[in-house]
């Protein structure tokens, strides 16, 4: 894409009630802007990165046997009222619509996803069952801050699990578990399992994907001898203030995946035959990413004082092409950067290039720096004197002349890489 076709624009200032670096980069690198506290628009380089986030976690839970469905965000109070959700989930948003029939925005799924399985799940033959979904959720957050990394709508994917049982379930919470790590590092993120209570629906515990960084609003502990780390909010233990026992690290959820039980299945009286005739509960699961928080998480973990760092798998472009204006022939450096554009595009690397004329090199390197794409290539007289452009890597310091000739299989290379 040709940066000066971008309807967006960087900005030089930050947006003054920015806490936290994805609030503060995201927005004005022109990522994504705010409509208003928690909520956002994602605008085309942002969309880009969603989308990828996106289909790594399809990927990974396509995978694992997942089937993708699209419930509706606007659902009737009843499915809430069954499973007697309607007055206690806080952050529900309620609303009237005509005839006085009352609405919730999908604050998540478990109300709507169990009558729809059982409509279908009616022999043991038919289990288990893996539904998933990407859709934004609405949740009436109390404080939303931290950029996107708390919003009142936000992305989600969300799996439902269903067995018959006990094993069946238990085996795959653990595929789950495999599933999640691998989207996180993919995504460049190391997450840390940490054990969390199980809420009203279960005895066992939760396990949470928690990333370190000071913009989280987490608090975990990890046990020095075991390396197990809990969430200290829901875990009860009376050693927490042990300080010797445990490293303590501040940290963001980026996932959570919660053994249900027959809690919503019962609710609704959702059981089925099993061979011998025995009505058999069903046993449920579910299992959270928030792909918009996981974009923002990136941010908090990879970026510097002038702007993000993607990692390859879910930058907006993977190279960003800069032609810089001559003192003597703008004609042969829009000439080759223009080879090169379309050599790359054609080659199916993304490229962003920076055609716009009358802007400095310094403000489209800050742009680029503040933009975050991982390979930065420069085209200038200077280069171009040499038969050569300027490779550099956002993430590194070194930079290194590379021939005309040779640009395309070493960016495919390390597109590759
Ligand atoms: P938190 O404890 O941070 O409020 P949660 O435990 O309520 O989150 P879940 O209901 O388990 O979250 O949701 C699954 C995933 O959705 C979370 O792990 C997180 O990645 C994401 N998520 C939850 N709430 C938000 C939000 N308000 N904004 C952005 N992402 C969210
Ligand atoms: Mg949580």
């Amino acid at each position: 894409m040709k940066q000066s076709q971008l309807f967006t624009r960087t900005s030089k200032e930050a947006p003054a009630d920015a806490e936290s670096a994805n609030a503060k980069y995201l927005v004005q690198a022109g990522f994504v802007d705010q409509l208003t506290a928690g909520v956002y628009t994602y605008l085309p380089l942002g969309l880009r990165v969603l989308r990828k986030i996106q289909n790594i976690v399809r990927e990974e839970i396509d995978a694992i046997g997942g089937q993708e469905i699209l419930m509706p965000g606007l659902t009737p109070k009843k499915v809430w009222e069954d499973t007697g959700r309607w007055d206690s989930i806080d952050v529900l948003f309620r609303l009237e619509g005509a005839g006085n029939k009352e609405y919730a925005l999908a604050a998540t799924a478990e109300d709507i996803v169990t009558p729809l399985i059982k409509q279908f799940a009616q022999s043991y033959k038919d289990f288990p069952v893996l539904v998933y979904q990407i859709s934004d959720k609405f949740r009436n957050e109390l404080r939303a801050k931290s950029g996107i990394l708390r919003g009142r709508e936000f992305n989600m994917k969300d799996l439902y699990s269903f067995h018959l049982t006990q094993e069946g379930f238990d085996e795959f919470y653990e595929v789950a578990k495999g599933a999640y790590l691998k989207v996180y590092e993919r995504c460049g993120l190391q997450a840390i399992v940490t054990k969390a209570s199980g809420g009203d629906f279960t005895k066992k515990f939760s396990h949470e994907f928690q990333v370190e960084t000071e913009a989280g609003e987490d608090t975990i502990y990890i046990d020095k001898e075991t390396g197990e780390a809990s969430n200290k909010e829901v875990v009860e233990e009376a050693d927490w203030d042990n300080t010797d026992k445990y490293e303590i690290k501040k940290t963001i959820e980026v996932g959570n995946i919660f053994p249900l039980e027959s809690r919503f299945s019962n609710a609704i009286d959702f059981k089925v035959p099993d061979e011998n005739d025995h009505q058999t509960e069903i046993i449920m699961g579910s299992y959270g990413i928030g792909p918009s928080r996981v974009m923002g998480s990136i941010v908090e973990v990879m970026h510097d004082d002038r702007g993000i760092i993607w990692p390859k798998s879910v930058a907006p472009f993977a190279v960003h092409l800069i032609s810089l204006s001559s003192k003597t022939d703008q004609k042969k450096i829009d000439g080759e950067a223009e080879r090169i554009y379309k050599e790359l595009t054609k080659s199916r690397v993304e490229v962003l290039w920076d055609d716009r004329a009358d802007v400095s090199a310094g403000a489209k390197f800050a742009d680029s720096d503040l933009i975050g794409i991982p390979l930065r290539l420069v085209v200038s007289d200077k280069t171009l004197d040499q038969d050569s452009v300027e490779w550099k890597e956002r993430a590194s310091t070194e930079m290194e002349m590379v021939g005309l000739g040779d640009i395309k299989a070493k960016v495919e290379d390390w597109a590759q890489a």
